[in-house]
């Protein structure tokens, strides 16, 4: 099979090498080319700092990595975008008006009212919103974002609760890794012995991403899901994964015991159609009164899956549980990479 030529925008940062990471051995996608900043443009790639294990893949040590522009990527199809937001706000749509289908993990598009937000296992069926941003835009090529990495995992642990019981309010506290920050990120002397209780714009995304991605495809757009949500963010001394305690009050009422067997049974499409990257179960139900835990957890699915535990009554909302997922893997590359794999599948990507 001829793979998809795929370049990664931002292929040095934290996410960056994720992608590269993940698509080493991809068997429907090949790294072509690797975009980042004018400082490290015409630099190999082997020459900058790979910062995960193992070491870094042998196909892309000796590629020059290149300016994010459009011109500079014609070899690919795919672009996974790993820029900040600035740069991210102003070449993702030059990219996906250039012909290139774009798979985000920046903030910029992700509530555009055309641009489907997507957890493959959670809202494949907003795909189709593809086809209105190409119409009304006037694109041969798309975006597709993923949600921020926080929202990622949460939105994932209140889909089953949320087709089930439907949800009325939800209140979530966040205990944040610090590469969550990108990479060099937060500073050792900022972070060590420490929990800082604000991360910039974070608390409003973690309020709206997720009644979009629950929300229903009506038309030419998506109607928000229905329902309360208050966020407060952490960044805590952790290198990789995501901690968020969770307290919901449902509309039809439920038992802790039929909250475990919703999670426990829930499927969806990547999962029926076993995609390279979908993790099966995507929720891992974890039955130890002190599990999840960061360390020992966030490696779940190869980091694709979302982990769920302490499952219990909320005496002030209905029910209370813990869920926790790896940032950077499930939480951006390696949701882009699935949403990815979906769209191949589905002929979005020719
Ligand atoms: P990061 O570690 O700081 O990496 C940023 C990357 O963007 C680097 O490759 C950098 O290249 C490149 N870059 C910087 N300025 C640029 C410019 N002017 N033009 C082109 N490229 C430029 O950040 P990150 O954590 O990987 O985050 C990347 C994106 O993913 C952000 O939008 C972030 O919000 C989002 N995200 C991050 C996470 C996470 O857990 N970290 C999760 C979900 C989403 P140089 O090496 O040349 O500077």
């Amino acid at each position: 099979m001829v793979k998809v030529k795929v370049g990664i925008l931002g292929a040095t940062g934290a996410v960056g090498q994720r992608f590269v990471q993940l698509l080493a051995d991809h068997p429907w996608f090949e790294v072509a080319a690797l975009g980042a900043s004018d400082r490290s443009a015409g630099v190999r790639y082997r020459e900058r700092r790979w910062v995960l294990q193992p070491d870094m893949p042998v196909a892309v040590r000796d590629m020059e990595l290149r300016l994010g522009e459009p011109d500079n990527f014609r070899d690919c199809q795919v672009i996974f975008s790993a820029t900040p937001n600035d740069v991210a706000a102003r070449v993702e749509s030059e990219f996906a008006a250039a012909g290139y289908y774009v798979f985000t993990n920046a903030g910029p598009h992700r509530m555009d009212a055309d641009v489907p937000l997507m957890i493959t296992d959670v809202n494949p069926e907003h795909a189709p919103l593809i086809r209105v941003q190409q119409r009304q835009r006037g694109w041969s090529g798309f975006i597709v974002a993923n949600a921020n990495c926080t929202a990622t995992h949460l939105t994932s642990a209140l889909k089953p609760l949320h087709d089930a019981f439907g949800l009325e309010k939800v209140f979530v506290v966040s205990m944040q890794a610090v590469s969550g920050a990108g990479y060099p990120g937060v500073s050792t002397m900022d972070i060590t012995d420490n929990v800082i209780p604000y991360i910039g714009n974070e608390e409003p995304k973690l309020e709206e991403e997720p009644r979009k991605m629950l929300g229903r495809l009506n038309g030419d757009g998506i109607e928000h899901a229905d329902f309360i949500m208050s966020a407060h963010c952490n960044r805590v001394h952790v290198l990789d994964g995501h901690m968020e305690c969770v307290s919901v009050a449902l509309r039809r009422k439920a038992t802790p015991e039929e909250a475990v067997e919703v999670f426990r049974s829930y499927r969806s499409l990547p999962q029926e159609m076993g995609l390279p990257s979908a993790p099966d179960p995507c929720i891992v139900v974890r039955d130890e009164p002190d599990r999840p835990q960061t360390r020992l957890d966030r490696m779940a699915g190869n980091g694709m899956a979302t982990v769920v535990g302490r499952i219990r009554r909320d005496p002030i909302l209905d029910l209370k549980f813990v869920a926790l997922g790896h940032n950077t893997i499930r939480g951006a590359a390696g949701g882009s990479v699935l949403n990815a794999e979906l769209l191949f599948q589905q002929g979005y990507i020719r």
